[in-house]
């Protein structure tokens, strides 16, 4: 595996083959303040995220199924802010978003302000295809999820799941500091010790993509809080004719811009390739609304590119070859 590479923005991977991206947040991170022992648990928590997604590929997996067993590794893994290790609202509590998106038909998923689930990544999945809503949320979220343990075996999990004690520090210390909600990886004092919500794209053997994000949102945000990542358009989008696109980001400034979908359209209605609609989303549409972050996109023909206008995002790529590319800044 090889740690550093990507600093070019996209790449190209054509054939008719297996290809996933992930990202694992983006925010203010350098290779420099990461501790080794913390490097190593991204590099191989990314690693097997990428590779359970391609061998499910390889068997003849959807996209759809190919970004949700991705997005799950992450979501389990207690370093990324999604899943347990999500970062806690301001009331010390977890409330997790997350989508889904196929696009192969159009149909999408998405739940907001949960914290019941697991693996929220699911539940989006689940609405997807068990539900006639695209979005639900709170408490109608969770009554849906109990309903979807007895169908499909979701797994539930209670709030002290979630919140580890590096949430609960992290959430103190930024009470001390009484700022306004982050993204996860902003958080000064720590610089690189915080890792953000995760998102995948795929491409199936058919050709066909999927995109899925997920996040625990903003440390300290309000109840009630949406961000950006459960919303079709803004942090989820996919459709075979443009691209998937998974965002990661500020949400609020990525909402007003609608910028996942906002890659698509430049593809569609402008005629861009996927790098030059993915880098002016990021360069240009995002700075009218003064956001950062960054996003991963892929399309059928088996292009990529990974822009970001912060430090650094976690991301990675595995291509046709079965190789594995990881990058942070
Ligand atoms: N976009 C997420 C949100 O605003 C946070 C992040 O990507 O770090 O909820």
């Amino acid at each position: 595996m090889q740690t550093d590479l990507m600093n070019k923005l996209n790449s190209t991977d054509k054939g008719e083959d297996a290809l996933v991206v992930v990202h694992g947040g983006a925010g203010n991170i350098k290779l420099e303040y990461l501790p080794k022992e913390k490097l190593e648990r991204v590099e191989a928590d990314l690693t097997r995220s990428l590779t359970n997604a391609f061998n499910l590929l390889k068997k003849g997996a959807s996209a759809i199924e190919a970004v949700a067993a991705a997005v799950t590794v992450l979501e389990d893994a207690e370093m990324f802010n999604a899943g347990r290790g999500s970062c806690l609202n301001e009331l010390g509590k977890v409330e997790m978003d997350a989508s889904i998106m196929n696009g192969a038909n159009l149909e999408a998923g998405g739940v907001a302000c949960i914290s019941n689930v697991k693996n929220p990544v699911l539940l989006a999945k689940a609405v997807m295809e068990h539900s006639n809503a695209v979005l639900l949320v709170g408490e109608g979220a969770e009554l849906f999820a109990e309903n979807m343990t007895k169908v499909i075996g979701l797994e539930l999990a209670a709030n002290e799941y979630f919140a580890t004690p590096e949430a609960l520090s992290e959430l103190k210390r930024f009470q001390e500091r009484g700022s306004m909600p982050q993204n996860a990886l902003s958080t000064g004092s720590s610089q690189g010790e915080k890792y953000g919500t995760v998102g995948a794209c795929a491409r199936d053997l058919s050709g066909n993509v999927a995109a899925a994000t997920s996040t625990g949102g903003l440390i300290g945000k309000l109840k009630g809080r949406v961000g950006d990542s459960p919303l079709v358009g803004a942090g989820v989008y996919a459709d075979n004719q443009t691209c998937a696109v998974s965002t990661t980001g500020f949400g609020e400034s990525f909402i007003r811009v609608v910028l996942a979908h906002e890659v698509s359209s430049l593809v569609r209605h402008a005629g861009k390739t996927l790098a030059e609609a993915a880098v002016e989303a990021i360069h240009s549409v995002l700075s009218r609304s003064n956001g950062k972050g960054g996003l991963i996109s892929i399309n059928s023909q088996g292009d990529y590119a990974l822009p970001f206008n912060t430090q650094g995002m976690y991301r990675g790529v595995i291509t046709a070859s079965g190789e594995v590319q990881i990058s942070i800044s």
